[in-house]
């Protein structure tokens, strides 16, 4: 197997999972579930930033006040933290994208990664979710600082109001779950990530898949369609 950071390509058979779909259309969520089977790393581009913003590193705070404001952060930063992190060793399995790419730029610069890496094409599991539910699910969503866990107010409350189920610490609303910063977020999905729906369309790799259905039942449907159920 090459070292972390050779551009070797890989003969293997790993692959690599992107969700695609709105904020609030549980991706995250299903990611998470994905990779307790997969055992590959989950990658959230979000979760990346967030990181860095409470690390408060370079990086962070030229994405802090973007995040903030519903908007994306511009593809080079995004794309230098992605290539970065695809180049550890825990990432020769396979991975799991989640929020990434974003951008028609990034869906091509993320080709010729994998491509140089060795991986064949991902596949592409796009989450469908109607407008107004997703404002519901993200205006309502509370998530475990510690753990990482979500919840919902509405569809999937903690056992105790405000608590995690898992290790008991405050649930918190991230500031972009606001419900003005959530429609900016969707109109940023709507304009510059739905083209990405065509894109794999053509290359035969897109899955579309209800996301209103439970939770569960959604995590088998996603494992049944990745051969793992
Ligand atoms: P998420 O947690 O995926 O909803 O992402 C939260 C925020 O992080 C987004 O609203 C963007 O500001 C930023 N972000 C996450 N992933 C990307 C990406 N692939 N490209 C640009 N910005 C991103």
């Amino acid at each position: 197997m090459p070292s972390a950071g050779s551009n070797a390509p890989q003969a293997h058979s790993a692959r690599a999972l992107i969700f695609l779909g709105p904020p609030g259309s549980g991706k995250g969520t299903q990611a998470k579930e994905l990779v307790k089977v997969l055992h590959v790393p989950h990658l959230s581009t979000g979760d990346m930033f967030r990181d860095n913003i409470a690390r408060a590193t370079p990086l962070g705070l030229r994405a802090r006040p973007i995040m903030e404001r519903g908007e994306l952060v511009p593809d080079d930063i995004t794309l230098g933290m992605v290539e970065e992190r695809i180049a550890q060793p825990d990432c020769a399995n396979g991975f799991v994208f989640d929020g990434f790419p974003r951008t028609s730029a990034q869906a091509e610069r993320l080709a010729e990664l994998l491509r140089r890496r060795g991986f064949g094409l991902p596949l592409v599991l796009h989450l469908v979710v109607p407008r107004e539910e997703l404002v519901r699910r993200l205006s309502g969503r509370l998530t475990c600082p510690k753990c990482g866990d979500i919840y919902n107010r509405f569809d999937h409350p903690p056992k105790v109001e405000g608590k995690c189920d898992r290790d008991g610490a405050g649930l918190v609303q991230r500031a972009d779950d606001q419900e003005d910063v959530v429609r900016g977020r969707l109109l940023a999905f709507e304009q510059q990530t739905s083209p990405l729906v065509e894109y794999y369309r053509r290359q035969g790799v897109l899955h579309e898949i209800d996301g209103r259905q439970d939770r569960r039942a959604l995590t088998q449907q996603l494992l049944e369609l990745i051969g793992r159920k």
